[in-house]
């Protein structure tokens, strides 16, 4: 996933603004953090492996001084989780540094790696970042927006890009924009975000989406737009993922609340799937606006059965035989008196591998409960994703392996039922081929090459 947050601006601390903002975009990736400034004369950067609260401090933040700044949190596709794959990612332009966040996936890399590689490019680390970089180094063209108009011509895959020169901020979105990127308004300047919920948290006003295919460049002289040439595929591929589970339910996509969408999808999961019960509850936080919609039009009560620990870290500490739920404990617990004796509904935004569904099945009926029926606020995930995604490869995901009847006995439920994909597309009220939904129905917007296929197919590459 990844969240990238940009902001120009002279009256603003840019540092502590785009710190506030990787904040709020924390849900998009915890591997590492960081935050590059430009003064005009230099860029300064801090980045580290960790969350937005473990890779910055005070004192850090007051190095960093300027009139623009780029930041990111990173959540790993490509590329293993090390120092040298966090981001912004700097680069050298013709002499000048450029920094560069990234969220997406490019699904050419290997090919580009090595065409960079050929032209004597030395790669430090495993990134398709790297590979962004390394194509804008070796560019012939001077100027950056060239440049980068250029290098559109031969990536390919899930991009939304921002890249900072020492005078200049570009936002891009790949020709479908299948990840989001959004631009606010703040004070004198201008705020570039994943998601709006980074432009409230600084009080800046949302404008609008970065276009599909859109280079949208911040200058000394306002801002102007171009798009590149691969600009009009005639659909976009927007990720229908973002509506499901990635972004947070306060965000707007393409001017709908994830709130209201998800509420609606939990609707229609009842209609499809309805089911007699004394509570509905859900998995927390993604799985509860659909709950809340599925209880609205069950008229069965929504409960809370499960809190969720919302100060948990990464933990290095791998549970023996004998802690082996401690996992899902530590992030889950149970409230004994919602469950006990009850006829449960839990609803959760999706299933992937079913490995944590299985476990909160375990830990309900541990607490008594007397019918747990599961409802999914998706479609089935039959396909892995190579747009940016870790939903895992073929073989690890449940729907792509076993019948209904054996995702039921698996996860020992007495019901199971997943959104269909109209009633998926009727809570998004958007037409089907303005949307990427290929994990669900195997129509890759963007042709995935068979080796790339292949490595998802057999094992998983991700990190
Ligand atoms: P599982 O039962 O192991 O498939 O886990 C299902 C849970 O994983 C659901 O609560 C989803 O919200 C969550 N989930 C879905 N996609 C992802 C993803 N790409 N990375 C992490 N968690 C996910
Ligand atoms: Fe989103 Fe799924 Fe498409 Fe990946 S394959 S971009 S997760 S809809």
């Amino acid at each position: 996933m990844c969240g990238i947050f940009a902001i120009w601006s002279k009256k603003i601390n840019v540092a502590e603004a785009t710190y506030f903002g990787l904040f709020s975009l924390q849900h998009r990736g915890q591997e590492s953090a960081g935050i590059s400034v430009t003064n005009g004369q230099e860029i300064h950067t801090v980045k580290e492996l960790g969350l937005v609260s473990q890779v910055f401090t005070k004192e850090s933040l007051l190095n960093l001084n300027g009139f623009a700044a780029v930041g990111h949190t990173r959540y790993s596709t490509t590329g293993s989780v090390t120092i040298h794959n966090a981001q912004p990612f700097i680069a050298n332009f013709h002499g000048d540094p450029i920094s560069i966040a990234h969220n997406g996936n490019l699904i050419n890399t290997e090919t580009l790696r090595a065409q960079c590689q050929e032209k004597g490019y030395i790669f430090k680390g495993t990134s398709d970042t790297e590979v962004i970089a390394a194509l804008l180094e070796q560019s012939s063209n001077h100027n950056l927006e060239e440049a980068i108009l250029e290098m559109m011509g031969v990536i390919k895959g899930a991009y939304s890009l921002v890249i900072m020169g020492l005078n200049k901020i570009i936002a891009l979105r790949d020709p479908l924009g299948i990840r989001p990127l959004v631009i606010g308004t703040i004070a004198d300047g201008y705020v570039i975000a994943s998601e709006d919920c980074a432009l409230s948290v600084v009080a800046a006003k949302r404008q609008r989406d970065v276009l599909p295919g859109e280079l949208f460049v911040i200058d000394e002289n306002g801002t102007h737009t171009r798009m590149s040439l691969q600009g009009n595929l005639g659909r976009s591929g927007f990720c229908s993922f973002e509506y499901i589970y990635f972004a947070r339910p306060d965000s707007v996509f393409n001017g709908k609340s994830l709130y209201s969408i998800r509420v609606k999808m939990g609707r229609n999961l009842f209609r499809e799937h309805p089911v007699e019960a004394d509570a509905v509850i859900s998995v927390p936080d993604s799985g509860t606006p659909a709950a809340i919609g599925f209880s609205k039009e069950s008229g069965i009560e929504f409960a809370e059965g499960l809190i969720k620990n919302r100060y948990i870290g990464r933990t290095f500490i791998q549970p023996d035989q004998l802690l082996r739920d401690v996992g899902v404990k530590l992030k889950l617990n149970p409230i004994i008196d919602a469950l006990k004796g009850k006829k449960i509904v839990i609803v959760d935004d999706s299933i992937v591998r079913g490995t944590t569904s299985k476990k909160i099945v375990k830990l309900l009926r541990e607490s008594g409960a007397k019918e747990v029926h599961f409802r999914v606020s998706a479609p089935m995930v039959m396909n892995p994703c190579f747009y940016g995604i870790d939903t895992a490869s073929k073989n690890e995901l449940i729907a792509a392996n076993k019948s209904l009847s054996e995702i039921q006995d698996e996860l020992n439920v007495d019901s199971i039922g997943y959104l269909s994909m109209e009633g998926l597309l009727n809570a998004i009220h958007l037409p089907k081929d303005s949307m990427c939904l290929a994990c669900f129905n195997g129509e890759y917007p963007i042709e995935v090459s068979n080796s790339l296929k292949k490595s998802k197919y057999l094992f998983d590459n991700n990190c």
